[in-house]
């Protein structure tokens, strides 16, 4: 339900344990957050309250430069520690968060168990991941690209925010049919379900459009339609309201 994604120069955890307390008034049944410390993919999740993950990853290491973080509103899967978001790929390389539902799921998943998939939740998200892997392996193309295959494939709502452990330099994010808002800052990037997490750090943010992907790097980034079209970002200015 929400998302708060963080790649630049500071530490990822706590923009985005504030991020997601900033959205908590859209409701939600659990939280998590994945965070990658030179190429070791982190992921703390928990049923309930953000506190309650704080709480439980107090002792835990925190580090990374580049990090995403959800509150989840369960509609496939019952909510609990193991269908919390971030969710991973099979060989655990990919991580993703996800809000809106993929209603072809099913097929999707039947399809990938056969191809030797396993899946460690009832979500509909972790199928997502799963094609996602598949596409990049069997295409040999850049996860920007493997992730506008994969969403060409998928019919629902969703915004979605794709890591690669391999490649700590890069967030994918994209939309359809659920608000993303991007935040430019100086050599960092944000990414929210809305400004509010957003506006403390930069009053400089893109709206992303349905059936946009963006490739989110520190110094670069690239936002293309579904149908492969390069689109030039729009850069609006909030008013700025702390
Ligand atoms: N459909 C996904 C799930 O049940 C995402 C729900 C959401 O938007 O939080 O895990």
């Amino acid at each position: 339900c929400g998302i708060v994604g963080y790649i630049g120069h500071r530490n990822a955890w706590p923009i985005i344990i504030k991020g997601l307390k900033r959205l908590e008034y859209r409701g939600y049944d659990s939280a998590g957050v994945a965070l990658i410390d030179n190429k070791n993919l982190n992921i703390y999740k928990k049923a309930g309250k953000v506190q309650v993950l704080e709480d439980y990853a107090a002792d835990q290491n925190l580090n990374g430069n580049i990090g995403m973080g959800h509150t989840r509103w369960a509609t496939h899967g019952a909510p609990s520690d193991r269908n919390s978001h971030p969710h991973t790929s099979n060989n655990k390389r990919f991580s993703i968060i996800h809000n809106g539902i993929i209603e072809n799921y099913a097929t999707l998943k039947e399809e990938l168990i056969r191809r030797g998939h396993t899946f460690e939740s009832d979500t509909d998200t972790e199928v997502l991941i799963h094609l996602i892997e598949e596409i990049y392996k069997n295409e040999s193309v850049e996860l920007f690209e493997a992730v506008r295959l994969a969403l060409k494939e998928v019919n629902g709502a969703y915004a979605i925010v794709i890591m690669d452990s391999e490649q700590p330099d890069q967030l994918i994010a994209a939309r359809k049919g659920s608000p993303m808002v991007i935040g430019v800052g100086e050599g960092e990037y944000f990414i929210a379900s809305d400004a509010t997490p957003i506006i403390e750090y930069t009053n400089n943010v893109i709206y992303l459009n349905d059936n946009e992907v963006a490739q989110v790097k520190t110094d670069s980034l690239i936002i293309k339609r579904l149908d492969n079209v390069i689109q030039t970002p729009y850069i609006q200015e909030l008013e700025l309201q702390l």
